[in-house]
């Protein structure tokens, strides 16, 4: 089988006897095994992925099958999926066994996907290389010394690699775009409410989505025609209705579109992503396109305001694993207090006790105001920020992450720098609108280097349709 084929293209093949959705499922069975040590995946699910290949394959040739049918994903272990493991990459739910099926998988499964496995990820979905992971860390494809960006990390690199055709991950404040831009794949983060979160391991409720990572443009749309829309159990999801997003790739005229001159200049960034995002502006420039300098004055600020708010949000969220209702407890309780704290301090790793705490404090009551009520007058500043240059441009052009991935090991040692390099990426997780990251090009290391567009809200259609484009006019450079 070929590595990575089209999804209609395989449906058609598969309609006309010429492939074998088993042997589809198969070939990336092979190649888990293969990779294995990538550390992507947590759990095959090999015999009710191939059990399924024989009904699905059966469905696309009798003409019954849903619109998803042949491809075969891996989701990030922290969705939901009734009778399978979900463990948010942490001890503390180490054996636990999801009772219900989330939203999103309810939705693909009803279009007849194939979910491969559950991905590895960092725990609780906090970090940004993977390494915050109990299951330990995931390794980038195209260099097994660095990292595969995270917290979605073997989403990424499961695609990355071809080990399934795509993923789903969760992006709170750069998760599925950052690891999709360390491994040359598309990830797009949805506008918040736009995907059910019913059934995800929350980390910070007014943040978090589900989004598609994908080898194609045309994949994320598909996926997202499936996932997005109002949900019941959701009260946050949106009941705009749902664009035809694989129909509507395609846009006319030329686009307004912002650059802003602080991302280019900040200081960390990497020269090759300095002049990939400044020949990307040029080729648009070229092609007819307003590719303009718009000052955001509030990019030092959009790292501290996004972590003061998710900490505060992640210390309610993980209060409910108190070693009781959920999940590990610890053997050396003695009585519901020791209960609780062994269970907690034991079964959470490092990262995750270090935001509880933080979180704890700025929301106590002698600090709130200066932490917590600052912090959300700051976001609701750099969201209309970001609204005002949306009314007046199309999109927002910049680099998904300062530089390609780094080394394993490499930015352990002090949080800050690993926050910091989530710079680009809070910026649309804050003002809770939709960014896509885009695989480019490689840098002189072979690296992939990712360029993102920010949308206007609700605005993934177009988003998806000039990003097709984009893909393809930078395809020669
Ligand atoms: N790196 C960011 C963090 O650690 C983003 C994580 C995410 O989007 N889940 O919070």
């Amino acid at each position: 089988m070929e590595p990575y084929i089209p999804l209609n293209v395989l449906q058609l093949k598969i309609k006309k006897g010429k492939l074998n959705l088993t042997t589809v499922v198969e070939h990336y069975l092979r190649r888990i095994q293969e990779e294995a040590h990538l550390n992507a995946f947590i759990e095959v699910y090999e015999q009710e992925a191939l059990d399924l290949a024989l009904t699905v394959n059966e469905k696309i040739m009798n003409g019954t099958a849903g619109k998803l049918a042949g491809m075969v994903i891996g989701i990030k272990d922290l969705i939901c999926y009734k009778d399978h493991g979900v463990s948010a990459g942490s001890k503390i739910l180490e054996n636990y066994v999801s009772i219900f099926s989330s939203t999103v998988v309810e939705r693909m499964l009803a279009e007849d996907v194939i979910i491969i496995g559950r991905l590895n990820c960092d725990e609780f979905a906090m970090g940004g290389s993977n390494e915050n992971s109990y299951f330990g860390p995931v390794k980038n494809y195209a260099d097994n010394t660095k990292v595969s960006g995270g917290s979605s990390g073997g989403s990424a690199v499961a695609v990355q690699a071809g080990l399934c055709m795509a993923a789903l991950g969760t992006d709170t404040g750069g998760s599925v775009r950052q690891p999709a831009s360390f491994c040359g794949i598309v990830g797009l983060k949805p506008t918040y409410g736009r995907v059910s979160r019913h059934g995800i391991v929350a980390y910070a409720s007014s943040f978090d989505q589900v989004g598609p990572l994908t080898n194609s443009v045309e994949d994320a749309a598909l996926i997202m025609e499936v996932i997005a829309g109002r949900d019941e159990y959701d009260s946050t999801s949106s009941s705009k209705p749902v664009p035809l997003y694989s129909q509507e790739l395609t846009f006319e005229g030329k686009k307004r579109i912002a650059y802003l001159p602080e991302t280019l200049n900040s200081e960390g960034l990497d020269p090759e992503v300095k002049a990939l995002s400044e020949a990307t502006i040029k080729k648009l420039q070229d092609e007819g396109h307003i590719v303009e300098p718009i000052s955001f004055p509030y990019l030092n600020y959009v790292v501290p305001t996004y972590y003061i708010l998710t900490m505060a949000e992640s210390s309610s969220n993980l209060a409910r694993y108190d070693g009781v209702h959920y999940g590990y407890r610890s053997p050396n309780a003695v009585d519901l207090e020791s209960t609780y704290k062994k269970s907690r301090s034991e079964g959470f790793g490092t990262e995750v006790k270090r935001r509880i705490l933080l979180g704890t404090f700025v929301l106590s009551a002698g600090h709130y105001d200066s932490f917590y009520g600052k912090a959300q007058q700051v976001r609701r500043l750099i969201r209309e920020k970001t609204d005002e240059i949306l009314r007046d441009h199309d999109f927002i052009l910049l680099p998904t992450s300062p530089g390609p991935a780094f080394g394993l090991g490499e930015k352990t040692e002090d949080p800050v720098v690993m926050y910091l390099a989530d710079i680009f990426t809070v910026q649309a997780s804050l003002a809770g609108i939709p960014a896509i990251s885009l695989p480019i090009r490689n840098n002189s290391q072979n690296l992939p280097l990712g360029i993102q567009l920010i949308g206007k809200r609700f605005g993934e259609s177009e988003l998806l349709a000039f990003s097709k484009y984009l893909m393809e006019v930078t395809k020669i450079q």
